[in-house]
C-alpha cells in the first residue's frame, strides 16, 4: 500500500507568522494516521518551519535547489542547505520553474541529482500545456518528461522519488482535471514506471496538483492511481489544508 502525501507549495507567499499558525493547528488536529503531509515553504521560511514542526505531523520540504553542492552562485541554495534545515522533499520541475525560469529537463534532471545525493526526496512534477491538451499530446509530453529523469537515474534511485502529474493548464486557474482525465494520467504514468520494475510502479506516489481545493479532493484521491496532492493555492488556508488533508485518509 502507498502512504498517501498531501504536499502543499506555498510558492513565494506566506509568512512566520503563518508557519507558525500551521504549526500549531496540526499539531493539535486529528489526523489520518496513514497520511503524510509536507509544506513546501519559501527558503527564508524553511529554518523557522524545521524548528517549528519538529516533533509534529508536518514535514518540511523546498520549492528547488540549485544543481550545484556550492561555490559562486550568487543567490543559488543547494542540496545540503536544504538537508541542514531538516527538509526532507523538494519539488523539482514544477511548471512555474520550467517556464519563468527556463528549466529545461537537463536542468530538471540535474536538480533530481543533486537532491539524492543530500538525502532529499524530490517530488518531480509533470504536466502538459492546454495546447498539447488539445494537440492530444498529453501523454507524449508527460511521459517524456518523466523518461527525461528516469532513463538517467540508476535503478535503485528511481524508488526515492515521488511523481506529481500538474496539468499546466489546471494550476492557480481555478479549473481542475477532471478525476477521469487526472487517473487516465497517473495510469499512464504508472504503466511507463512498469516498464522499469513492476515494484518501483507499484510503490511511486503519484501526486494529482491543479487547483486542489476541500470540495474537490475526495474524488480526486479516491481514483486508484492518485496517491495523494499537490496543493498550491489551498495550502495557505489552515482550515482549507487540514480538510485536503483529512480527505486523503
Ligand atoms: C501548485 O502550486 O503546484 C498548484 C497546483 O497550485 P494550485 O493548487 O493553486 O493550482
Amino acid at each position: 500500500m502507498r502512504t498517501p502525501l498531501i504536499a502543499g507549495n506555498w510558492k513565494m507567499n506566506g509568512s512566520l507568522a503563518l508557519v507558525e499558525a500551521f504549526a500549531e493547528a496540526f499539531a493539535e488536529a486529528r489526523l489520518p494516521a496513514d497520511v503524510e503531509v509536507a509544506l513546501m515553504l519559501p527558503f527564508p521560511y524553511l529554518g523557522a518551519g524545521g524548528a517549528a514542526f519538529r516533533g509534529g505531523p508536518l514535514a518540511l520540504g523546498a520549492q528547488t535547489l540549485s544543481d550545484q553542492p556550492s561555490g559562486a552562485f550568487t543567490g543559488e541554495v543547494s542540496g545540503a542547505m536544504l538537508a541542514d534545515l531538516g527538509a526532507r522533499y523538494v519539488l523539482v520541475g514544477h511548471s512555474e520553474r520550467r517556464t519563468l525560469f527556463g528549466e529545461d529537463d537537463a536542468a530538471v534532471r540535474a536538480r533530481v541529482e543533486a537532491a539524492l545525493e543530500h538525502g532529499l526526496a524530490p517530488v518531480l512534477c509533470l504536466g502538459e500545456t492546454l495546447e498539447e491538451r488539445e494537440a492530444e499530446r498529453t501523454e507524449a509530453v508527460v511521459l517524456g518528461q518523466l523518461a527525461a529523469v528516469f532513463d538517467a537515474l540508476p535503478p535503485e534511485q528511481r524508488q526515492r522519488l515521488a511523481i506529481a502529474y500538474e496539468p499546466v493548464w489546471a494550476i492557480g486557474t481555478g479549473r481542475t482535471a477532471s478525476p477521469e482525465q487526472a487517473q487516465a494520467v497517473h495510469a499512464a504514468i504508472r504503466a511507463r514506471l512498469a516498464d522499469y520494475d513492476a515494484g518501483l510502479a507499484e510503490g511511486m506516489r503519484l501526486l494529482y496538483g491543479g487547483s486542489m481545493k476541500a470540495d474537490n479532493a475526495a474524488e480526486l484521491l479516491a481514483q486508484s492511481d492518485i496517491d495523494g496532492g499537490l496543493v498550491g493555492g489551498a495550502s495557505l488556508k489552515v482550515d482549507d489544508f487540514l480538510a485536503i488533508c483529512q480527505s486523503a485518509g
